[in-house]
């Protein structure tokens, strides 16, 4: 698994927990720091959101680069 599917995946869990956090204090989506910090370029807020659920497909059903099928090979426990 590369690191950046894991930090992707990692960022939109805690954007997503710090949304149900705003939502319970009354605060609506302004805890969304996806949102804060690219409101202004909303298509690139939309890749983090594409990009997080990629980064989750390929962490649940396992990436089929090169890179990772060589080492699902050579040390497929490592790689969950
Ligand atoms: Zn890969």
């Amino acid at each position: 698994m590369h690191w950046v599917t894991g930090a992707l995946v990692i960022i939109g869990g805690i954007n997503w927990g710090l949304v149900g956090l705003g939502m319970v204090l009354g605060k609506g989506s302004a805890w969304n720091v996806v949102n804060l910090l690219l409101n202004s370029v909303p298509t690139v807020e939309a890749i983090v959101y594409l990009l997080v659920g990629v980064s989750a497909l390929l962490m649940i059903f396992g990436c089929k680069c090169k890179k990772c099928s060589v080492s699902m090979d050579s040390a497929q426990s490592t790689t969950v």
